[in-house]
């Protein structure tokens, strides 16, 4: 029984255009990109996908929570760990827009940063 896809169908999220993507995943070739970078973002997204972390974190000595978001994408299947990690960690007091948080989070070369107030 075939159970790999052999033709991937998606959007494109580079930007705002949204093109259709369609990506043959055996030959990586992108087709419905109105751009290089919608191709170069088909193959990753068939080979290896990442995706921009966006959440909240406890703030210490307060019961309010500040928005953080990985500054580079991230693997996606570090996402889920990545949550666990989220939900244990307490930012420290005094903490501004643009604070780094956790360098080479995840083990990876981007870093936590806080985006909120
Ligand atoms: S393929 Fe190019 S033009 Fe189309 S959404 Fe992606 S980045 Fe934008």
């Amino acid at each position: 029984m075939e159970n790999v896809e052999k033709i991937r169908r998606f959007p494109c999220t580079v930007c705002p255009m949204g093109c259709e993507l369609t990506v043959d995943c055996e030959t990586l070739t992108v087709t419905g990109n109105g751009c290089p970078r919608g191709a170069a973002y088909g193959v990753a997204e068939v080979t290896h996908p990442t995706r921009t972390l966006t959440t909240t974190v406890a703030l210490r000595g307060s019961d309010r929570v500040i928005a953080v978001r990985t500054d580079k994408p991230i693997p996606k299947e570090l996402l889920l760990p990545a949550m666990d990690f989220i939900r244990a960690y307490v930012a420290p007091e005094n903490v501004r827009p643009g604070t780094v948080l956790v360098e080479g989070f995840m083990g990876t070369d981007a870093n936590l940063v806080v985006t909120g107030k």
